[in-house]
């Protein structure tokens, strides 16, 4: 970037410039560096920068011969300035104050902002509002303006903020805990009806603890890790992963707290000679962990909530605060990521990918067994009630056509997996049911078959066969098919070109419904894992018709592709399943203002809010919700409206489905606005929040640190 000074030229400058003018017949008289400086108690005063200065002066005013350009010399003709100057004042007072030109402007101006609202992408939410829910759409904004300044402190200044002071909308990890407990805003964001889950994987959907209180008891969970462990430089550097194998198998007596313990990234695998030699019993592990780093990681998380206060007490989200033994507390560190992991000064995109895979293969054993798999759905539906969302489309990676039995000795192929979850969903919608409560999660889950992109062409079709067998088996279950995977790394959809087509065609003749439901767009690079910007992988997902896509980051950057998932009178257009947080996390932006969700639906395509990963990335759906909030001042109560109304449309669900899901929506979004009021209103004068009232209803400043 040029500064100012950097860019003059010798035409520019003052000298040459008077000649110019003196051709015109005007003279002006050259100031000083020093006569233009103001008074030194006016803090607008001109200061001298680096063009100002004595040296660079001397370069201004003498410009090189070989820029110089020759000025014929004529006898200047001499105005009186101050003339000139009193004049043209007189003009100017004279133009001010004219009422006419003031109110075509405003017109002008009223105008514009109304055509925009005409068309603003969340209007139909907003039709026949009542006067209560349009009380809680001035109360929402009110908290979030109140919050701003309040809450984060991010109030313009030139003094120099304290330590306390955040930027609302700033990174979500560094935020965090002022949201959980100091914004208001974000209680209001649990509470809103969120209609459906679009985008979450599998196995990432319950907060690590969960999991790993749950393994205490499975007595043959094994654990291996990548190198020894003896020092504490092995416990940052080590992956570790958990499995459920046959105990009459594994090599008894192994102890990652040897020097000679075998494990490595490799050895693992059959057939590997080495593959029952690496694990060690997760029990044995616990006990041996502590005697070897001892006082380490000891939790100190029984914080007890303060009775009776407000938001301080908000109930803690389900597991979050589960006491955990050391191990698993050091377990828990290489599941999540890290404040420090997501934001530090050297973390690149390909870092934090690796990280974050890193941490999803830590999961995966924990999760990946039979008796664990049923219980798993019933907690995670219990959570996405929690959230008020009233129905998910859940991503898991189908690759691996087996998990263990629980004695490690036989597998669950991936159709009795599909089984388990299916009774996994009836078995909680029964309880539902026998509470009264079927309409919370009425609709159960349904299955988006994913396969890493990754793998070559002969798996990909091995994949593709056995999702359309699948879909047969359980045809209300599998709804979509997804590649997942790093988007700046191989393969673009389009390699797998003739495998698609092959896909379609095959649905199409057996009469099965499989849309694609691509990952698309989550990348800043946009090549597809090449370095050519024609394998984006939005041109792919458009040619062969995704119905919606997931993330989307890189559309904007496609004006011709906007048009294709624009919602208009003819079409419904692509939904973009937005993961706003994941996106931050995952280095595409550094915080939620500099996402482009804002541009991507006043573009007029359709969106929905989604959590991706909550269990690696410390999000919720009312984290999102509330980020989308504060992201842009654009966003209103009715923005979340729309958004839940279309996680709806969107979805895969029937059209009687859709249409009982809206009623649904519908009874419980006047229920929100009532709570909204009820809850918050009192704090109001007007449309602001009066400081006076907020006692007894915003928590105390000390929650907040
Ligand atoms: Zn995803």
């Amino acid at each position: 970037m040029t500064t100012e000074g950097d860019s003059k030229t010798s035409s520019d400058s003052p000298r040459s410039r008077q000649g110019w003018l003196a051709k015109c017949g005007i003279a002006i008289p050259i100031l000083s560096v020093r006569g233009r400086h103001g008074s030194p108690q006016d803090p607008n005063r001109p200061v001298m920068t680096k063009a100002d200065s004595p040296k660079k002066r001397k370069r201004v005013f003498s410009p090189s011969p070989s820029t110089r350009i020759p000025i014929p010399y004529t006898e200047p003709k001499t105005l009186d300035m101050a003339a000139v100057s009193t004049a043209i004042g007189a003009t100017f007072d004279q133009a001010l104050g004219d009422v006419k030109a003031i109110k075509k402007y405003c017109e002008k101006h009223a105008g514009l902002l109304k055509l925009e609202n005409d068309q603003a992408w969340d209007r139909e939410a907003s039709f026949n509002s009542d006067p209560e829910e349009q009380h809680a759409a001035s109360i929402i904004r009110a908290m979030r303006e109140y919050e701003r300044k309040i809450i984060f402190g991010n109030q313009a200044s030139e003094a120099v903020p304290g330590k306390d002071t955040r930027d609302m909308g700033g990174q979500f990890l560094t935020n965090k805990d002022r949201i959980d407990h100091g914004s208001l805003l974000f209680q209001a964001a649990r509470k809103v009806p969120k209609g459906a889950l679009l985008h979450v994987h599998f196995n990432a959907e319950l907060h690590p603890e969960r999991l790993l209180v749950r393994a205490r008891t499975i007595e043959n969970m094994y654990i291996r890790s990548i190198r020894p462990l003896l020092t504490q430089n092995d416990l940052d550097e080590t992956e570790m992963v958990f499995n459920v194998l046959d105990k009459d198998q594994v090599v008894q007596g192994v102890d990652i707290f040897s020097k000679d313990y075998s494990g490595n990234a490799t050895n693992w695998k059959p057939p590997s000679p080495q593959q029952w030699e690496v694990w060690m019993p997760w029990t044995q592990f616990q006990k041996d962990f502590e005697k070897h780093f001892p006082g380490q990681y000891i939790d100190s998380q029984e914080q007890k909530i303060p009775e009776g206060s407000t938001s301080c007490s908000a109930p803690p989200e389900p597991g979050s605060q589960v006491p955990l033994w050391p191990a698993e507390k050091w377990l828990k560190s290489k599941m999540v990521l890290s404040e420090e992991e997501a934001y530090a000064f050297t973390q690149t995109v390909n870092g934090v990918w690796a990280r974050f895979n890193q941490a999803t293969r830590c999961f995966k054993g924990l999760l990946n067994y039979e008796d664990v798999y049923k219980w798993y759905i019933g907690e995670a539906i219990e959570r996405m009630i929690e959230e008020n969302v009233m129905y998910a489309e859940l991503r898991p990676m189908l690759l691996d056509k087996s998990i263990p039995t629980n004695d490690g000795k036989g597998i669950v192929d991936n159709a009795a997996q599909m089984q388990l979850i299916i009774d996994g969903v009836r078995e909680k919608q029964a309880f539902l049911e026998k509470d009264g409560k079927l309409n919370k999660f009425p609709f159960g889950l349904k299955i988006i078959y994913c396969t890493p992109r990754s793998i070559p062409k002969n798996l990909m079709q091995r994949e593709m066969k056995h999702c359309i067998e699948l879909k047969v088996q359980f045809p209300d279950l599998i709804c979509g098919f997804d590649l997942v995977g790093a988007e700046d790394r191989p393969n673009h959809i389009g390699f797998y070109k003739d495998e698609f087509v092959a896909f379609q065609k095959t649905c199409k003749e057996r009469k099965l419904d499989i849309p694609f439901l691509f990952h698309a767009g989550e990348t800043l690079l946009d090549t597809g894992g090449s370095s050519d910007p024609k394998n984006s992988n939005l041109y792919d997902a458009v040619v062969l018709e995704s119905k919606r896509i997931g993330h989307g980051f890189a559309l904007m950057k496609h004006p011709l592709l906007v048009e294709k998932f624009k919602k208009t009178a003819d079409s419904p257009g692509i939904c973009i399943e937005l993961c706003p947080i994941s996106n931050e996390l995952l280095h595409l932006c550094r915080n939620i203002k500099e996402h482009p969700f804002p541009e991507l639906l006043a573009a007029g395509i359709p969106c929905t809010v989604n959590s991706d990963n909550p269990s690696l990335f410390s999000n919720s759906m009312s984290h999102e919700f509330y980020q989308i909030m504060v992201g842009a001042p654009t966003m209103s109560l009715y923005s979340w409206k729309q958004l839940a109304r279309w996680s709806i449309d969107y979805s895969c669900l029937s059209k009687s489905q859709k249409a009982q899901g809206h009623k649904i929506l519908d009874r419980e979004w006047k229920e929100f606005c009532a709570s909204i009021v009820k809850d918050y209103g009192r704090m109001m004068t007007g449309d602001e929040i009066d400081p006076e009232k907020t006692k007894g209803i915003y928590p105390d400043l000390k929650c907040q640190s």
